[in-house]
């Protein structure tokens, strides 16, 4: 059974990539594809009087105690979709893409949606589901790959086991008890169930009795009981300090941590020539030196797939190596930035280019920790 990812160009591409390579990592039944094609919405008008989706419950933005700084100037700045805009748009998407009835198509998007939902099923029941992308920081505290993959993996799970909103409305729990099937009416609520990453005996009861598919289960339950292990991986590190392993993978050379759900870096390929380059060398490299690696590191740059010109490459190359530009040690802070926003201030120390003016530059991470995979 195919899930087809899609994004908005609202969407920052990496969150659906990110999202994608979570989920790829536990096998199953669900295989899931990514559409590179981006899809827009124009129309951001009021629901009309005749929004099918009127009677359904809405949830709390946010708690009604203290809301964390900047969040609500950054809720209100973006635009909100009624439901019945979202999933017609799923429904042209399944058109335009050929997707059969029994394929799910889940659509990504920053903007928020009327009903204010974290994600939801079509409830006129086509195998359409939307996530919304923002705001994961403030309610779950945690890197929003978790609970994005979280919404979809239990999104496509709920479709085998309830026929209809009414149906499932007789189930949700309105206290939350940890259980996949917690309503969450104030958002808050929703850190409990992705970091539980539980079921409750109820509802396994109910699962069985409706017969959802077993397989399917299992690879449900294997998903969420990687994001609770991924997640409990940050935050031990401050007591465990186990660092994870890092991975080169394939002909693009990316770079996976696959103990942090195989959380990709994201550098494009001339940043990425510059960590590998650094990672070769473990003693660290003056920057003033760095024209004497000129050759390795135009080995490094065309050895990952780039379609510039040799002139432009010529150009680039030149730039980075030579020790009176700054091009270098800028791309140096960019990955630096990336490294901490993926890995955490503490976890990124570990794997980020640097050293005192004049000192050699260097990672620190230690290189028995390092795996090249074909
Ligand atoms: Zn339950």
């Amino acid at each position: 059974m195919t899930v087809h990812l899609f994004r908005s160009d609202d969407c920052e591409p990496e969150v659906l990539s990110d999202a994608y390579n979570l989920l790829c990592s536990f096998p199953g039944p669900m295989q899931f594809s990514i559409q590179p094609e981006t899809s827009y919405f124009s129309d951001f008008t009021e629901p009309s009087p005749e929004d099918p989706f009127e009677s359904i419950q809405k949830t709390n933005y946010c708690a009604s105690i203290e809301e964390p700084a900047g969040f609500e100037s950054r809720f209100f700045a973006r635009y909100t979709l009624s439901w019945q805009q979202i999933f017609e748009h799923c429904g042209h998407l399944r058109q335009q893409h050929d997707i059969g009835d029994d394929e799910f198509v889940i659509l990504l998007t920053s903007h928020n949606n009327n009903l204010n939902w974290f994600s939801a099923g079509n409830p006129q029941g086509p195998r359409d589901h939307f996530v919304h992308t923002e705001d994961w920081d403030y309610f779950v505290g945690s890197d929003r790959r978790f609970p994005i993959a979280y919404q979809i993996a239990t999104g496509v799970l709920k479709k085998f086991v309830f026929h209809d909103y009414a149906d499932l409305n007789a189930s949700w729990h309105e206290e939350p008890r940890g259980c996949m099937l917690d309503f969450c009416k104030n958002k808050r609520q929703v850190s409990l169930k992705v970091r539980t990453g539980d079921i409750c005996t109820d509802c396994l009861s109910l699962f069985k009795d409706r017969k959802a598919p077993s397989d399917l289960m299992e690879q449900v339950f294997s998903i969420l009981d990687g994001i609770r292990s991924h997640m409990l991986f940050k935050s031990r590190f401050q007591i465990s300090k186990k660092v994870p392993e890092l991975h080169i993978e394939g002909r693009n050379k990316d770079l996976v941590f696959p103990e942090l759900g195989r959380l990709k870096l994201h550098l494009n390929p001339l940043e990425k020539t510059i960590y590998l380059f650094f990672l070769n060398h473990e003693d660290g490299i003056l920057m003033s030196h760095l024209p004497d690696y000129r050759k390795e590191i135009e080995h490094l740059y065309l050895s990952l797939s780039t379609a510039d010109s040799i002139a432009s490459i010529e150009r680039r190359i030149n730039d980075l190596v030579n020790p009176h530009s700054n091009s270098c040690s800028e791309k140096i802070s960019r990955i630096k930035r990336k490294i901490q926003e993926s890995l955490g201030e503490q976890l990124a120390q570990h794997f980020i280019i640097s050293g005192a003016n004049a000192t050699p530059k260097r990672i620190a991470f230690d290189r028995s920790l390092l795996v090249s995979a074909p």
